[in-house]
């Protein structure tokens, strides 16, 4: 039959038409594209999970039970590192051995959660398929995690409801079970798992709830923790009480049908259930005996813990137990001396502003990133945890944005040069539609100003102008993407009294404003600021390293001389004044924010770079502006004393010329009446004046300098030289 079918085709083919038999080919050609699209989607479904099945969970529940002390070690003056301290936890928890855990709080949590889970692998299969089935349909509601599961999501907590997740979740379950045993696996889960109200752990729990330690802990109590972990807020007994009883009653009748308690056992339990009562345990009491970090140590712990999370894709709780349980040695990149000079500055009243509400941050860093000094607050630190506002509090920036919203940036594409002159006229629509702005301290409008005195005088209207012509968009891709300010947000994007004037929605840190300063200092380059060089587990594997990072350019090593040289006239000439240090060139911008709520100054010294924030933890007027300035000169010069003398590495390709004021183009010898020295990269060079000479006023756009003109200006200029410092 089948035979002479075939033979069938086989005669019909031959008497097809030219075109048929195209058609025939081409539908063959359409099966062949199928099966290989076919092929394709199989390979990359199995590549697929596959990735998703090599997703490990990076975390040792073995190593918590050590509870290993983490070291912390600096580096001393030779580069040689020491011990510096044992990191603390600051929150109590207590892990609870398996053989000291109540069989009852197993039971009960087994009973409950999973009833099959020392017979599975991992992942208990009749209840998954259930599961997923759940959310294929769309059902967000979901449940048949084994116990192996819900610890992988406790430790990962990645709480997204997908079948990625879930297909992530099974093949790290059976990971997971070859490496460690089922009593483990059920020890770490009684010791992570969240049983509400911030409780980690069934042995906190018993104190939250019972105040009793969890080996004292009743049938019933038993019951009423693990019937919490379900819905840790729906089940919590000290919010909703009467949910907990329903639930702990059911663990109950499971434990009793799974045989795992008697009928009087259960009868007994479900009399304690009908009269339990919770009273609220204060488990804070070994805290008391955690010494007191100092700010640099604390913000260390949180980069770890935020470093760790985002590494290895686990849970902030996760990552705390591995620094504050696993052993670690951290090396810690603080500069004990730069610390210790800014807690001492700090703490000497006759330094400090008499108010003791006005509040402050203060970052230092070195070129690379390295921060070696924080302080969150002006006053004696008398506990762990406080706020810290030199790494978290979102502030405004004030004016001492103008220099990397605008003017770098601006200058980085040549839109401006050194010598070049900025409107100084309100625009029409700057604060909206025919609402103009924005108005200059000196409230006035000039018309026109040299750019280098629109920064040095922190002139409003000229950083609004530039702005304008760099556009919104660049300015707050520049902050965003190049310089690491991670807070400004959508408002900010649009609002020109954000990007140039520094009125942000979203806000800055101290550690940010100080981080995008360092381009100034570098040539041209941000680095992320840092406070650990590396961190080693246990056994010696380095599991965080910032050693080796490489920064990235934010502007070309040109701009940065320029700014450099732009930001140094703050100092010699404008609001900067009063921050400068015998022999060491300091370049910075002050800021202060609408009615003086905020007052800032970030500046640089060859060897460092550092930021500080005065102003109120609820913003309100600031009477003591000067501090800000006078702080951060203080520490610095203690900084500084018995350093070795250094100077900026400055880009070679940028020259020192004379330029006429007027016209904003390089002076012609004996021609322009007032000149100033600036600083001008070769390959992007202004004309000569053409305003009081017609030296070359052919066409001064395409050419710059013949060789003859660049002879006589450099004599100008070691002429000029010679009396330095005494020109504006
Ligand atoms: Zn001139």
């Amino acid at each position: 039959m089948r035979k002479k079918n075939i033979n069938k085709y086989n005669l019909s083919f031959k008497n097809l038409t030219g075109e048929k038999s195209l058609l025939l080919k081409s539908l063959n050609t359409i099966g062949i594209v199928f099966l290989i699209n076919l092929f394709l989607f199989i390979m990359i479904f199995m590549g697929y999970i596959i990735s998703v099945a090599d997703d490990r969970v990076e975390y040792d529940v073995r190593a918590n039970k050590l509870q290993l002390t983490s070291m912390i070690y600096v580096m001393d003056e030779n580069g040689n590192f020491k011990e510096y301290n044992k990191a603390y936890s600051s929150e109590n928890r207590i892990w609870v051995d398996f053989n000291n855990m109540p069989n009852y709080m197993k039971d009960a949590i087994i009973a409950i959660e999973d009833k099959r889970f020392y017979e599975h692998n991992g992942v208990d299969w009749i209840r998954t398929g259930g599961a997923i089935l759940n959310l294929v349909v769309g059902n967000r509601s979901y449940g048949g995690s084994s116990i192996t599961q819900q610890l992988i999501k406790n430790l990962t907590e990645e709480n997204e409801v997908s079948i990625t997740r879930k297909i992530k979740e099974i093949f790290r379950a059976i990971n997971f079970e070859k490496n460690f045993s089922k009593d483990e696996i059920l020890e770490a889960y009684l010791n992570v798992v969240n049983f509400g109200n911030g409780c980690r752990g069934v042995q906190t729990a018993a104190n939250t709830y019972f105040n009793k330690d969890i080996k004292n802990c009743s049938i019933a109590e038993c019951a009423a923790i693990a019937g919490i972990t379900q819905n840790p807020t729906a089940y919590n007994p000290l919010l909703h009480p009467e949910n907990n009883q329903e639930r702990r009653e059911t663990v109950l009748s499971e434990m009793l049908s799974q045989g795992k308690i008697t009928q009087q056992e259960y009868n007994d339990a479900i009399s304690e259930s009908q009269n339990m009562i919770f009273l609220r345990g204060d488990d804070t009491t070994d805290l008391a005996n955690i010494p007191i970090k100092n700010w640099y140590t604390e913000v260390l712990f949180n980069d770890i813990i935020d470093d760790l999370t985002a590494k290895y894709k686990i849970s902030k709780a996760s990552a705390q137990d591995i620094l504050f349980k696993q052993g670690l040695k951290i090396y810690c990149a603080v500069d004990e001396k730069a610390q210790s000079i800014a807690e001492t500055v700090i703490a000497t009243d006759s330094l400090m502003p008499s108010d003791k509400n006005l509040e402050l941050g203060y970052v230092m860093m070195d070129y690379d990133g390295r921060v070696l000094a924080s302080i969150g607050s002006r006053s004696k630190k008398t506990g762990n945890m406080l706020f810290d506002r030199a790494n978290y509090a979102k502030r405004q920036a004030g004016s001492c944005i103008k220099p990397i919203s605008v003017y770098a940036p601006a200058i980085d594409i040549g839109l401006y040069n050194y010598a070049s002159n900025v409107k100084d006229e309100p625009l029409p629509n700057f604060y909206g539609k025919g609402k103009p702005g924005p108005n200059n301290w000196y409230k006035s409008y000039k018309g026109q100003v040299p750019l280098v005195w629109a920064i040095q005088q922190s002139a409003n209207a000229p950083a609004a102008q530039v702005l304008q012509e760099l556009t919104y968009q660049k300015s707050f891709e520049f902050l965003t993407q190049k310089l690491g300010l991670k807070h400004l947000d959508a408002e900010d994007r649009t609002s020109g009294g954000a990007l140039a004037l520094g009125g942000l929605h979203g806000g800055v840190t101290v550690r940010e404003m100080t981080a995008a300063f360092q381009i100034f200092g570098n040539g041209g380059f941000y680095n992320k600021p840092y406070t650990y060089f590396y961190v080693l587990d246990r056994n010696g594997k380095v599991l965080l390293d910032n050693r080796d990072k490489i920064g990235t350019r934010a502007i070309n090593s040109q701009t940065a001389t320029i700014m450099n040289r732009l930001l140094r006239q703050v100092i010699v000439a404008g609001t900067g004044k009063g921050a400068d240090i015998e022999n060491w060139e300091v370049v910075g911008k002050t800021g202060t924010t609408n009615d003086d709520k905020d007052s800032w100054f970030v500046g640089l010294t060859p060897q460092a770079v550092a930021g500080i924030w005065t102003g109120y933890d609820s913003p309100k007027r600031i009477r003591e502006t000067a501090y800000a300035k006078r702080i951060w000169r203080e520490i610095m010069v203690r900084y500084l004393n018995g350093k070795t003398l250094k100077t900026y590495n400055f880009d070679p390709n940028v020259k020192e010329y004379q330029y006429c004021l007027s016209s904003g183009k390089l002076a012609v010898d004996g021609a322009c009446p007032d000149t100033a020295t600036g600083y001008f990269a070769n390959n992007s060079m202004p004309g000569f004046c053409t305003q009081h000479s017609n030296v070359a006023n052919e066409d001064n756009s395409s050419i710059l300098i013949s060789e003859e003109d660049f002879a006589v200006n450099e004599n100008n200029f070691s002429d000029y030289d010679a009396n330095a410092g005494t020109q504006g």
